[in-house]
């Protein structure tokens, strides 16, 4: 292209800013593997142009990560309307520019122990041990397979596949794994790897026709553990040659654990002999978390917050970072979605604590979560709320439902009518219907009273108060 139809404009600090944006949203593996080998070359004719070293990385970013990037850029710059992804010197000779560009694999760090390198892990987080693992019934069954296995010295079960839902600990076991592999038997082989760096390299591989060289990589590792291998199902015809590779370490007594967020069988576009394959060794499930799970993790991560944390006063005094166990609780009740909210959510707390200097409080809790609890809280329904307070006032929910007209029942009945109305989406004739075929008027009555009665009857304010709470919990 002639360069002087190219606006080369801020070009390094525009790019910056994409590649933050985009380190943001995919995380540091995708940004290694995808975007760091891209260059940008500028803006021509409002269409922003980027050189990426191969067909391979060109058609993957295309599909998987092009329109994330146009979006980026045209905040940037909203004249911006296209982007186009070119191979180096595309315009003289496509396939040999191709094939020369270098292909780069940038390693991260390499697990495995101090013998010759054969194949880069992905680093691995020191704080996923065994040991900061919190067990409970959700997540037994995995915990022990994933104990045996370190512990065992033939291999027992092959594959191990742990699925389970996002945030709930998958890759904290496999991390766990590999350091106490890496810690007890020092000797053995251990590499981790994302699924998503394992198929760029291979089909690198593929790409130079050395697969064989690939398969020869693991012919020494007595531990391969593949993360998030949803990744891979449906999304390329090579899927077939990366299970042939996976049979190879299996035959050869390589311990394989994989991990993905649905059970094999749910695992969209991967052939029945595959499925059933990757289901002949063990298959356990992480469930989502209990409650007494969440505040046990909470509890541990407080502590160790705790031994590190202190909160520093004006003058130099400091003192030891507490988490009011009422603060624990009404997280462990608030944010039930995964683990990794959990653990933010309480990250933030502390964080926050620590830079204003106070104590933890549920009030600074409250108001620091905010956005989260708000995205948390459930859907209360109409017919929870009847339950509920039919239960608080100790009368039967036919009764909330009937016509009678004592006012032990009354009460209670605009009480419900009343939440139902703060706590749901329901519209007043709705609500009505709900309430045994009242008219929205009735409704509207009853919410009036409950809202004057308020006013100056505390026992009735503390009543809605209280009861508000149950549904918060
Ligand atoms: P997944 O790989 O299943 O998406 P992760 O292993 O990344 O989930 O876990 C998300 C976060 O939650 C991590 O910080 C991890 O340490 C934490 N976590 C999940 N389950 C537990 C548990 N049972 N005990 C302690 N921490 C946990
Ligand atoms: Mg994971």
């Amino acid at each position: 292209m002639p360069s002087d139809t190219v606006a080369v404009m801020n070009s390094s600090e525009q790019w910056d800013r994409v590649c933050t944006k985009f380190l943001r949203e995919f995380g540091q593996q995708a940004y290694t593997n995808w975007l760091k080998q891209v260059g940008y070359n500028g803006v021509k004719n409002n269409i922003v142009s980027l050189i990426a070293p191969t067909r391979f990385v060109r058609d993957w970013i295309k599909s998987h990560y092009a329109p994330r990037l146009k979006d980026y850029f045209i905040a940037d710059n909203p004249s911006i309307q296209d982007l186009a992804i070119y191979l180096p010197d595309s315009s003289k000779n496509t396939d040999t520019a191709a094939q020369t560009a270098e292909v780069v694999m940038t390693p991260t760090i390499a697990v495995e122990n101090k013998h010759e390198a054969s194949f880069e892990g992905s680093p691995l987080d020191e704080r996923y041990t065994f040991d900061s693992f919190v067990v409970g019934k959700s997540n037994e069954l995995a915990y022990a397979a994933a104990k045996r296995i370190t512990e065992a010295n033939d291999v027992t079960f092959n594959p191990l596949f742990l699925h389970g839902g996002v945030g709930l600990g998958k890759t904290h076991l496999m991390h766990a794994i590999a350091w106490e592999v890496f810690k007890n038997q020092p000797n053995k082989k251990v590499v981790y790897v994302s699924a998503e760096k394992f198929m760029f390299e291979f089909i690198a591989a593929l790409r130079f026709k050395d697969t064989h060289a690939f398969k020869q990589k693991f012919r020494n590792v007595d531990l391969l553990m593949i993360d998030d291998v949803q990744f891979i199902a449906n999304k390329d015809s090579t899927q077939e040659e990366f299970f042939h590779t996976f049979n190879t370490l299996i035959d050869n007594r390589c311990q394989v654990i994989i991990t993905a967020d649905r059970s094999p069988t749910d695992l969209e576009g991967i052939q029945d002999r595959i499925i059933s394959r990757l289901g002949w060794g063990l298959v356990a499930d992480i469930h989502p978390t209990d409650y007494e799970l969440r505040l046990g993790i909470l509890q541990s991560k407080a502590d160790a917050a705790s031994h590190k944390k202190s909160i520093a006063h004006p003058g130099g005094a400091s003192e030891k970072l507490i988490v009011p166990i009422e603060v624990l609780e009404f997280l462990a009740g608030k944010i039930t979605s995964n683990v990794r909210e959990l653990e933010g959510a309480l990250n933030r707390v502390i964080a926050y604590a620590t830079l204003v200097g106070r104590h933890i409080t549920m009030e600074m809790t409250r108001e620091v979560l905010q956005d989260l609890i708000r995205a948390n809280n459930r859907q209360v329904t109409i017919d929870e709320i009847q339950r509920k307070v039919a239960e608080y006032y100790n009368i039967r929910l036919a009764e909330m439902l009937s016509d009678r007209r004592a006012r032990s029942i009354v009460r209670p009945r605009q009480i419900a009518m009343f939440l139902s109305k703060e706590m749901t989406k329901n519209s007043l004739p709705e609500i009505g219907r709900r309430f045994g075929g009242r008219d929205h008027t009735t409704v509207m009555h009853g919410i009036r009273k409950v809202e004057e009665l308020m006013l100056d009857d505390h026992q009735i304010e503390d009543d809605v108060t209280r009861l508000k709470r149950l549904f918060e919990a």
